[in-house]
């Protein structure tokens, strides 16, 4: 039977262990993934040690879709990444931990076949079209990206016209100039990026740390993006004519936001469940029902942080089929009557709070001792047996977070 409880809760709720903020908002956003959680659980373990990356990841994803009252625990999977040199007590850049995640489990997962479709669920695969400028010969390479990486202008933005920008042609001149197999030299050219398939699972890195003269600063400008979209009618010029996928419709179900400075910050996450589609926001240990405005402020300039990553999930129907999971018909009713439980819990025991006066606004470099003592405010998932979960914070109370019984 649990294997059937299990799949309608996420733990979300993470200490904050040696200033661990980075890794937990991608794990809070890994469990929200639930077709990763579902290959990893199909692994068959035999022999590996603790120093293995996939073997901790699968464990603590699966730690968090259990039922526990307590924060979910994760230290062994943060002193593995350190082992694996993601080290604790280090300011990490989300993307490159997300990017560094996924490396290693291709490396280090002995089921390879189960590792490609881990691949997969994150593959943008692209052909890069390079003409030279002098002899107009034109070479064609195939590669993929595991997130798509946005540039950002210094003023406003729309995550349409900074997808757009990515596959607009560019000129490559001077010191940028490309080996033409042709003119047999250095020419200028123009190249071109043409997407062959997109994933189900669709991460969009927004480049706000930008390097200048070894210098890194950040930008706070807003970028606004939608809840969901068509990527085929958002950016008609991006699509090779070899795509031959029929649905681009995706649907955002978390976002990596990060508050601060370049130099000292913080990350949280805003995170969609995927059974109830109500949105929660998540800092470390403290978990918060929140709401589609309260994603939205995450696109500029926001105390609670502004929008790093963003994950979509793509519409298709062979996507969210695994979503609808086969109950047994015998185990129906108990489905139902907890689902009743948790939905009436949740209504009458979770109050929206004013977050930018609790939580979020400091920095993890200066509050992670602090952070760490806190107790937890809320967290959501559901129980076997029917019970609730929820959990009130004597903190939160002290602090005057509208927690209320
Ligand atoms: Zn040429």
């Amino acid at each position: 039977m649990w294997s059937y409880l299990i799949i309608f809760h996420i733990n979300l709720r993470l200490n904050n262990f040696h200033l661990s903020c980075c890794v937990n908002t991608l794990l809070q956003t890994l469990s929200a993934t639930w077709e990763l959680a579902d290959l990893l659980e199909k692994w068959e373990v035999t022999g590996l040690d603790s120093h293995n990356v996939p073997l901790q990841l699968k464990r603590v994803l699966s730690a968090m879709r259990s039922h526990l009252p307590q924060p979910a625990p994760h230290h062994d999977f943060l002193h593995c990444l350190d082992r694996n040199c993601i080290r604790l007590n280090t300011q990490h850049d989300a993307d490159e931990v997300f990017l560094a995640l996924l490396n290693l489990v291709q490396q280090q997962m002995d089921d390879k076949s189960l590792a490609l479709k881990i691949q997969d669920l994150y593959r943008i695969s692209v052909e890069t079209h390079l003409q030279c400028l002098k002899c107009s010969s034109i070479q064609t390479q195939s590669s993929y990206l595991l997130s798509l990486p946005l540039h950002i202008k210094e003023d406003h933005n729309s995550l349409e016209d900074c997808m757009s920008s990515f596959f607009e042609h560019q000129q490559l001149m001077g010191i940028n100039c490309c080996f033409c197999p042709a003119c047999e030299s250095n020419t200028p050219s123009e190249q071109a990026v043409k997407l062959l398939s997109l994933p189900p699972i669709l991460c969009i890195h927004l480049k706000r740390f930008r390097n200048s003269r070894g210098y890194t600063r950040k930008l706070d400008c807003r970028v606004t993006f939608p809840e969901t979209f068509d990527f085929y009618e958002t950016v008609k010029k991006a699509f090779s004519s070899n795509f031959a996928q029929n649905d681009c419709r995706y649907s955002l179900y978390a976002v990596v936001a990060h508050s601060g400075t370049a130099m000292f910050g913080h990350y949280t996450a805003y995170i969609r469940h995927w059974k109830n589609q109500r949105w929660y926001y998540a800092d470390d240990s403290s978990v918060y029902e929140s709401s589609w405005e309260g994603v939205q402020s995450s696109y500029g300039r926001s105390s609670r942080g502004t929008a790093y990553m963003l994950m979509y999930r793509r519409n298709s129907k062979e996507v969210n089929k695994a979503a609808v999971r086969p109950i047994p018909s015998h185990l129906q009713p108990v489905m139902a009557e907890l689902e009743d439980d948790i939905i009436l819990v949740l209504e009458r025991r979770l109050v929206i709070s004013p977050l930018s006066s609790s939580s979020g606004t400091g920095q993890t470099e200066h509050t992670s001792g602090a952070r760490q003592c806190k107790s937890d405010a809320l967290g959501f998932s559901r129980v076997a047996g029917g019970a609730s979960v929820l959990t009130e914070s004597q903190e939160a109370s002290k602090r005057g977070a509208p927690i209320q019984l």
